[in-house]
This record gives C-alpha cells, sequence and structure tokens, in this order.
C-alpha cells in the first residue's frame, strides 16, 4: 500500500494534539478524515488543516450514532486514531457524564467502525490511569492509584474502560489495537482558556495578570513537547507486532510546578506575581514516565529542549492572545 493510498480517521483531529498529528499525516500524502466536535478545539487549528486537499472534516460527536458520512464510506479507513476527549481537568469536569461517555461510548463506536473497515485502531489513553501513584516512575505494568469516585474519576475511570474495551477487542480478534498513555503534553495549538498550568502560567505571564499555582507548586509533572508526542503516536500506530502491551508517551524530565513557574518568568524576563490557591481534589502529587518502552519499540524519545518548546509556546500564546511576542525573544 503506498502512502497516498491510506484512508485515515482522526476523531479529534481539530484539538491541541490531533492538529499536528492530521498535520503529520497529511504531509506524509495520507487522505485525513478528521471528526470532532469542536467542543475543545480552537478554529486557527482547523484552518490550518483545511488548507491540505487530502483533509475533509466531519462536525460530530462521538458519544452520537456515527454519521454516515464516515459509516458508509467506500473506500474504509486503513487506520482509526481516537484522540477525541477533553483533557484539560477544569473542561473534562464541567461535563463529567459526557466525559466518561466520549471514552466509553466514542470508543468502542470506533472499535466497530475499526472491525467493520479492517483498520488498525489507535486510543490515546492517559497517564491519568496512574491516578496519584505510589510507584514512581511509572511503568506500564504499574496498576495506578485511581479513585472510582473523585471528580477526576469521569476522565481517568473513562480511559481505563477504554482501555479495557481496546485490547478486549484485540484479545477476540476483532480489532488490531494500540493504546498510547500519554503524559503532560505542551505547545502550540493549545487553548489559552483551557486550564491546565502551561497556558494558564504563560498567558498570565505575558498579559501580566498574577500567575496562579495551586497548593505549594511542590507537586511534580513531565512536560513534553506536542510534536515530539505527535510523532510518537505515528510511530505506534505504524510498529508491527506490539501484543497487548499500552506505551508511555512523554518526557521523563520531571519538575515541580513551582520551577516551571520560575522558568517561565526568567524566560520572559518580567517580574510576575504569583498567587497560591488550594491544591484540587485528587491532583497527582508527581508524575514521571518511565519511556523505555516506547524507546526500545518505536526508537523513539522526546528531542524538543524544554527552553525551546516552551519558546515556541511562549510565541504562539503571545500570538494568539494579542500580547507582544518580543517579550518571549530572550
Ligand atoms: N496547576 C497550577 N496552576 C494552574 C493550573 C494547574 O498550579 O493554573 C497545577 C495543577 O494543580 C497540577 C499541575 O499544575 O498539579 C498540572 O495541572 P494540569 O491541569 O496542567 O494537568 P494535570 O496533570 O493535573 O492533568
Amino acid at each position: 500500500m503506498s502512502r497516498s493510498d491510506r484512508l485515515i480517521l482522526v476523531a479529534g483531529g481539530a484539538g491541541f494534539i490531533g492538529s499536528h498529528l492530521c498535520r503529520i499525516l497529511l504531509e506524509a500524502g495520507d487522505q485525513v478524515v478528521c471528526v470532532d466536535n469542536l467542543q475543545t478545539s480552537r478554529s486557527s487549528n482547523l484552518s490550518m488543516l483545511t488548507k491540505y486537499e487530502n483533509f475533509e472534516f466531519v462536525q460530530a460527536d462521538i458519544t452520537a450514532p456515527l454519521p454516515s458520512t464516515i459509516t458508509s464510506r467506500t473506500r474504509q479507513f486503513d487506520r482509526i486514531y481516537n484522540l477525541a476527549c477533553a483533557a484539560s481537568p477544569p473542561r473534562y469536569q464541567a461535563d463529567p457524564e459526557h466525559t466518561m461517555l466520549t471514552s466509553v461510548v466514542g470508543t468502542d463506536q470506533l472499535l466497530r467502525l475499526a472491525e467493520a473497515s479492517g483498520a488498525r485502531f489507535l486510543l490515546t489513553s492517559t497517564s491519568e490511569v496512574y491516578g496519584d501513584p505510589e510507584a514512581h516512575p511509572q511503568r506500564e505494568d504499574y496498576r495506578g492509584n485511581v479513585s472510582c469516585t473523585g471528580p477526576r474519576a469521569c476522565y481517568d475511570e473513562g480511559k481505563r474502560a477504554a482501555e479495557t474495551l481496546a485490547f478486549d477487542f484485540a484479545r477476540s480478534g476483532r480489532a488490531e489495537v494500540r493504546v498510547a498513555r500519554i503524559f503532560n503534553t505542551y505547545g502550540p495549538n493549545m487553548d489559552p482558556d483551557d486550564g491546565r498550568v502551561v497556558s494558564n502560567v504563560i498567558c498570565q505571564a505575558l498579559s501580566g495578570n498574577p500567575i496562579t499555582i495551586y497548593g505549594d507548586g511542590s507537586q511534580t509533572r513531565s512536560f513534553c513537547y506536542v510534536t515530539d508526542t505527535a510523532e510518537a503516536l505515528r510511530r505506534l500506530m505504524e510498529v508491527e507486532e506490539i501484543g497487548l502491551e499500552p506505551v508511555n508517551i512523554g518526557n521523563p524530565h520531571e519538575m515541580t510546578v513551582r520551577e516551571l513557574v520560575d522558568l517561565v518568568v526568567e524566560m520572559l524576563g518580567r517580574p510576575a506575581q504569583v498567587r497560591n490557591s488550594p491544591l484540587p481534589e485528587d491532583d497527582p502529587r508527581r508524575r514521571r514516565p518511565d519511556i523505555a518502552r516506547a524507546k526500545a519499540l518505536l526508537d523513539w524519545e522526546p528531542s524538543t529542549p524544554l527552553e525551546d518548546g516552551i519558546r515556541a509556546t511562549m510565541n504562539w500564546f503571545a500570538h494568539e492572545i494579542g500580547e507582544d511576542p518580543r517579550v518571549t525573544a530572550t
């Protein structure tokens, strides 16, 4: 099969990571159909993609029956990526029932489509399946410490159920599946109002507003630049003979939230005020991926240095929110 003969469905393709993945696939010559409900995407993400003639957009929500433009195609899909779900805590907690159904009903529908098409299916799962981890760094065989009743459960448990569905389809020979557990990711195409730490801190710093640190800022995360993440997903989809194994995708460089804030402020070169507010319920204390499996299977590891990634992200946000991009020229 030549690359240009391939038809690929990307659910959530207008979103933050999805839009970068679509661009990689489109530039490789694949035909890409993006299905997205536009819940958390920016119109600029979509307009970047509609410039490609091999791109098609279908507005739909994967919790509803899939539209006939997708299910009744004369050509069948070769690959189906599922990146559809709000991923920022305030966004996914705003409608928790919809969040859970997006992962469970949406993934089931896309798996059935993969079965009917003979497509290979990739689920984007999350480091949230490890909850507030007792094991550190997190390896794929760690079973996690997740609350099934707390405010994050709609996302965490939805993704855990989606993984179960994907591996059951694979186990029973109904579809070939790949499962990526994506850790914190940042970069251009994030929504400035997304509510996650990188977008909040950069936009607050750029616009001269106090920077919000939840808790004392000693909690850790490990931030991966979005183009590194998107490339890992493409490689994971194409790797052969992976078995029933999820793969962590993230950057093992761990830092505290406070260190992230200090870096952004230092790079911006302006004094900034910090405001501490209460740590949200069930906020994981620390998070760092073990990426040995991704390195071995995909010959992949993140290549974008944090400062380069933060600088590119600052410039992008400066443009998006209309602040002076020269402040990020250091
Ligand atoms: N956080 C923060 N200030 C913000 C947004 C988030 O201190 O304005 C903290 C949050 O409590 C968490 C970490 O930053 O400890 C990462 O939060 P984010 O929402 O980006 O992602 P999470 O990894 O929690 O899903």
